[in-house]
């Protein structure tokens, strides 16, 4: 392999990089996926971005729910379910 094609690759990689820069700057939305919670002591909705839900989930056991700390009152925040009453 000769200098002068490597040094080509390396402009290649660093075009590449930026394009990639640009994907994910517009895919910003889809990959800010969030979650409702509510507060259960003062019924207060937070989003909660779901790679944070992932982190806390990742110790829980099986059929327990994340749990977070609510930010007006530092209560616990738990996930806003839809009720499934409302299907028809
Ligand atoms: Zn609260």
């Amino acid at each position: 392999m000769s200098e002068k094609k490597e040094k080509l690759d390396e402009q290649k990689q660093e075009e590449e990089d930026l394009f990639k820069d640009i994907e994910d700057w517009l895919n910003l939305d889809e990959e800010e996926e969030t979650v409702s919670f509510k507060c259960m002591d003062c019924g207060c909705i937070d989003q909660v971005p779901t790679y944070i839900i992932g982190e806390f989930s990742y110790d829980l056991e099986e059929g327990e729910e994340v749990e977070l700390e609510c930010p007006e009152c530092n209560g616990t925040l738990r996930e806003a379910k839809e009720s499934p009453e409302v299907k028809e």
